[in-house]
């Protein structure tokens, strides 16, 4: 028979290497589920992933899947020549969802804006969404669906955004 006292540290080794075993586990797991990797969209400029990667995020958070790889939107940044238009997609266009961004408007504009472009953009070509025009009491547009060719001011920030993401995958919905 054994010491009973080497039993037990035998038991509370053994214990300790199974906890241990679990503690490693759980730590590759939640590295995987916080992974931070940018999605690959094949045919679309690398500088516009982050934001075609926050679309499908938000439409996500609206309840509405998105998938832009599956959807094949393609998207570039070059010069776009016609004064005044930062992004083009046009969906009845002979080459169908393909998004793009002008490249001066790229170049200077902020992240914010830059979504906003993105968003409208993608409005277009995945959610089928036409321009909507209107402004509040205050002179805001009423979406960022807005054509540019009527007087409303942009307010896509980080306090408006809530509003102007559910109007853009929900329209019906607010008002
Ligand atoms: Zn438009």
């Amino acid at each position: 028979m054994s010491n009973p006292s080497r039993s037990f540290l035998i038991l509370v080794t053994l214990l300790f290497i199974v906890v241990a075993c679990q503690k490693d586990e759980a730590f590759i797991e939640s590295e995987i589920i916080t992974s931070d990797a940018p999605r690959i969209y094949p045919g679309v400029a690398e500088s516009l992933w982050v934001y075609f990667e926050r679309f499908e995020k938000a439409g996500a958070e609206q309840g509405i899947e998105v998938d832009l790889v599956r959807a094949r939107i393609t998207g570039v940044i070059e010069d776009i020549p016609s004064e005044s238009v930062a992004g083009q997609c046009n969906f009845y266009s002979h080459s169908p969802n393909h998004v793009i961004i002008d490249a001066e408007f790229w170049s200077s504009a902020s992240d914010n804006f830059k979504e906003m472009i993105v968003f409208h953009e993608l409005g277009h070509c995945v959610l089928n969404r036409d321009h909507r025009e209107g402004r509040t009491d205050s002179g805001f547009c009423v979406s960022i669906m807005r054509s540019g060719e009527q007087p409303c001011r942009d307010a896509y920030t980080a306090v408006n955004k809530p509003y102007y993401i559910e109007e853009l995958f929900h329209p019906n919905r607010v008002d």
